[in-house]
């Protein structure tokens, strides 16, 4: 094929791609009225759900309130008002909060925030009101806002009309939700992927001053999700779930879900009698290419990969003063490849030298790892390498930590990084900042060689946590 005729051949699948989604628009235009789910409408339980165990069992309260509101208002609990779930597209957020509202037989009602704001300019709050009128004069009842983030963006993001209907949308919703008042039935969740865009306002207690994170669906879950999306398929005895879910890191719920339905596309196609293998495997090519968001990595890739964030991760768990690792994984996370989750212990605004070496440590992990089991080197490290060099100058420029002493010199680091030119706001000499380049050298230098001494000793322990990471 040439350049243009796979240009044409892109197009076509693009074509081909966009049909459903220009009707799926249609339905969301009705949407955008808030709608209700009552019983006569299909009821989706926590059991439509595969994975997701952390979401369930912290909405399982909320389910449990809404079930027996009393109970929790005759022992003065403080009820939850706002639920923000937290994660990517497409897995499962909506799908959560309609399952919650199944799970406590409460009616559903359903707004997104953008369509909102394009639909109802001018009126937008009074439809707040509305909604929530509605919801009360039936509570107990969940009340969700999809795209939280576009009715709330913070304020000073914008000019002009749109942010002027915004305004107003969000002060209504606050009042709504301000004047709850403490024996409230009714809970609101709310679905975003950006929770750094919102207004700090909402997140005050008595707000949506709860948290749910959802993330993408590992190896087990996504084998659950292809389950439930398959259940009223006519499989062909070749078809392998289990080998499906291994081969598909880094899809979301969604994009399963979506697999499933143009394999039983692809059969019919095909004219087969049930959905067989090939047709999953073509379905596969077909939604990969057109989600070229997902990135999936070959056995290669993955190893390299997996070896650097068990570096991390190792380095972290057997060095005093680091953060506790919370989870490891190599499923591709936004432009990451790989991630590893630490969450800090102490606090965000004073740290000690210990803690500031072990995080030096943990960030030359991965790379050290790479170095004492792969037979090359990545370029995995790149970020890891700007993070610890940023934190090693400050160490001795800020902190006073190398061995230059007491003297605190300003220079750039109180700036944005990576910037191109040098800074002239330096207020040291050439040779000073010789001497800083030296120190921060050294210092990394000792780190990089300490870390690799510690994952050569532990060199099974690195083995095994990439033969777990591999097999996610
Ligand atoms: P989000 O709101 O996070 O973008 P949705 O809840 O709209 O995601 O998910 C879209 C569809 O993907 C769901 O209707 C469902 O078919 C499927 N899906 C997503 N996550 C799961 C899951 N954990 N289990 C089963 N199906 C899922
Ligand atoms: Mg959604
Ligand atoms: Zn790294």
């Amino acid at each position: 094929m040439n350049e243009r005729t796979i240009t044409l051949h892109k197009l076509l699948l693009w074509i081909g791609r966009s049909a459903p989604q220009s009707q799926a628009g249609i339905f969301r235009f009705d949407r955008s009225k808030p709608r209700r789910f009552t019983g006569d409408l299909q009821q989706v339980t926590f059991e439509d759900l595969a994975g997701a165990d952390e979401a369930k069992a912290r909405l399982q309260e909320v389910v449990d309130f809404l079930r027996s509101p009393a109970k929790y208002h005759k022992l003065g609990a403080r009820i939850p008002r706002g639920v923000l779930l937290v994660g990517p597209p497409g897995t499962g957020k909506t799908l959560l909060a309609r399952a919650a509202a199944g799970e406590a037989g409460v009616p559903f009602f359903s707004i997104s925030a953008s369509e909102f704001i394009e639909m109802f300019i001018g009126v937008g709050d009074s439809r707040v009101r509305d909604l929530f009128e509605q919801a009360k004069a039936t509570a107990p009842g969940i009340i969700f806002i999809d795209e939280l983030d576009a009715v709330v963006r913070r304020r000073d993001a914008g000019l002009g009309a749109v942010n002027n209907e915004r305004e107003q949308i969000l002060n209504q919703l606050l009042i709504e939700m301000d004047g709850f008042g403490e024996r409230h039935e009714l809970i609101i969740l709310a679905a975003t992927n950006r929770p750094d865009m919102l207004d700090p306002a909402l997140l005050r207690p008595g707000r949506f001053d709860r948290r749910v994170t959802v993330g993408l669906p590992d190896r087990k879950d996504r084998q659950g999700i292809l389950q439930i999306h398959t259940r009223q398929l006519r499989l062909a005895s070749d078809v392998n779930l289990g080998l499906l879910a291994r081969t598909t890191t880094g899809l979301s719920g969604a994009d399963l879900a979506n697999l499933c339905n143009e394999a039983a596309l692809t059969a019919a196609r095909e004219r087969h009698e049930m959905v067989q293998m090939v047709d999953f495997e073509e379905a596969l090519d077909r939604t990969i290419l057109g989600a070229n968001r997902v990135i999936l990595l070959n056995d290669l890739e993955r190893r390299a990969a997996a070896y650097h964030e068990a570096g991390h991760a190792l380095v972290a768990w057997l060095t005093p003063f680091a953060d506790p690792v919370h989870k490891v994984t190599i499923i591709p996370h936004g432009r990451a490849l790989a991630v590893i989750e630490q969450v800090p212990s102490g606090n965000a605004y004073n740290y000690s030298r210990s803690y500031l070496l072990a995080r030096l440590a943990v960030l030359l992990g991965g790379r050290a790892a790479e170095e004492i089991a792969l037979d090359d080197i990545t370029t995995g490290a790149e970020n890891d390498l700007v993070e610890a060099t940023v934190l090693a100058r400050s160490m001795i420029v800020r902190w006073g930590m190398g061995s230059l002493g007491l003297m605190a010199l300003r220079n750039e680091e109180t700036q944005p990084l990576l910037r191109e030119q040098p800074s002239p706001r330096r207020d040291y000499s050439e040779e000073t900042a010789a001497r800083i380049d030296r120190d921060i050298q050294r210092i990394l230098q000792d780190r990089y060689q300490a870390v690799i001494k510690l994952l050569t000793d532990a060199r099974e322990h690195l083995d095994q946590l990439v033969q777990i990471l591999l097999h996610d």
